[in-house]
């Protein structure tokens, strides 16, 4: 990637950044006026003078120079919880992006979780569903459904989770050094910071009311905490058996887990390229409103060219680096970076790819807010239509459009 100083060098020579670019040139952005670095003729053009911070310049390789075929101005795609305020508490601490913070993602509010070994965040429930998946360590759930079931299970790294809105749970970090997680809520506006408590509902409720309802005595309630609590410090629970039993006094049990095993799952999609794993109420049958598709790059490959019919996408970048490139109409194209720990979105049907330009594995995760998981392939597509008529669209002849993937492969390895 080029570096500012990499582009002074290129500016006072004059000619390498054309050369480098000529053949994408000779076929990229046609549109009028001209637009990229491509076009770029005057002294001192891609020079940036101003101010500007090194350190977060550098990580936008793409937006600092898009590729020549990247046109138009689109909404920032791009967020990270990485610059995210941390509400720090004794015992653990959250930070999240909601819509205030990244106006496009309307359907999905982001939220990154730590919870120490025995860190609770407390007893408490929202009008938004929750998902989840866990990025390392493990935590013990608890949530009880509408039909008063009642569900305790531990997550692992890979493994996800979802309480439908109003259902009320909690979360315990578990040895040896608790955990960290992302949590989706399925509604932009939502808020890890504002929801409903069960310390808050205690020290608004009149004593005398806490104990007709309970069947005890006032003074039971001496104790009760006056602030909430959100996340603190508590001990590590026992074993996940005894709270099991605990837990099942009543008999009973809900039809289906709470919990996926997402990263230990079979791959819907594997290749030389990566591999794609898919979670919805397919086979997460719980998580009605939300899937997912966790996804491997190999160094060098590519998400292939897609879009989903049925929602918007949001992503969170767990390893590796990427450059996605959005599509939309006009024609309008960007290009974004990604690393670890920031957010990307996708407007539903908005053509994109995925590439890892980094030289480690690249893994993301695509959440939408749909009960069902769908994609379409451009390269299936294509290879399902006429190839005649394919042909006549593209001036590529037949014999290489028969070449052309017709497996929606998913990932398309390094070439
Ligand atoms: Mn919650
Ligand atoms: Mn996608």
């Amino acid at each position: 990637m080029f570096s500012r100083r990499d582009m002074l060098v290129v500016s006072a020579a004059g000619a390498a950044m054309t050369a480098s670019t000529a053949h994408a040139a000779s076929f990229g952005n046609p549109d009028q006026p001209p637009q990229g670095a491509v076009n770029a003729k005057g002294p001192g053009n891609l020079r940036d003078p101003g101010p500007q911070n090194e350190a977060i310049g550098s990580q936008f390789p793409s937006a600092q120079f898009p590729p020549a075929t990247d046109v138009g101005g689109m909404p920032m795609d791009w967020a990270s919880f990485n610059n995210a305020p941390r509400r720090i508490q004794n015992g653990g601490w959250a930070r999240q992006v909601t819509q205030k913070d990244f106006a496009i993602s309307d359907t999905i509010t982001g939220v990154n979780m730590r919870l120490t070994a025995g860190g609770i965040r407390e007893l408490h429930w929202h009008q938004a569903a929750e998902w989840a998946i866990m990025t390392y360590g493990s935590c013990r759930v608890t949530v009880l459904d509408a039909l008063g079931r009642p569900y305790v299970a531990d997550v692992n790294e890979g493994d996800l989770w979802y309480f439908p809105a109003g259902q009320p749970h909690s979360l315990q970090g578990l040895g040896p050094d608790g955990c960290e997680f992302v949590i989706c809520f399925d509604d932009g506006d939502a808020s890890e910071f504002n929801t409903l408590l069960v310390t808050d509902w205690f020290a608004h409720t009149p004593p005398e009311v806490l104990a007709k309802n309970f069947g005890v005595p006032a003074e039971t309630f001496a104790e009760i905490p006056l602030q909430n609590l959100w996340i603190f410090q508590g001990k590590l629970p026992g074993d996940l058996a005894a709270d099991r039993v605990a837990v099942s006094k009543a008999g009973r049990v809900p039809p289906h887990p709470f919990i996926f095993r997402l990263a230990a799952s079979a791959p819907t999609k594997e290749s030389r390229g990566g591999d794609v794993r898919v979670a919805d109420s397919n086979n997460f049958t719980v998580s009605t409103t939300v899937a997912a598709a966790l996804i491997t790059v190999r160094p060098g490959g590519v998400r292939e060219m897609h879009w989903h019919p049925n929602a918007d996408e949001w992503q969170y970048y767990i390893k590796g680096k990427a450059r996605m490139t959005v599509f939309n109409t006009g024609p309008n194209a960007m290009t974004m970076d990604f690393n670890a720990g920031d957010i990307g979105y996708v407007k539903r049907n908005l053509g994109h790819y995925v590439e890892n330009v980094g030289d480690t594995d690249l893994e993301f995760i695509g959440v939408f807010r749909a009960p069902r998981y769908e994609e379409i392939s451009l390269s299936d597509w294509l290879t399902h239509t006429p190839p005649a008529l394919v042909a006549q669209h593209l001036n590529v002849d037949e014999a290489t459009i028969a070449k052309w993937p017709d497996n929606a492969p998913g990932i398309m390895p390094k070439s």
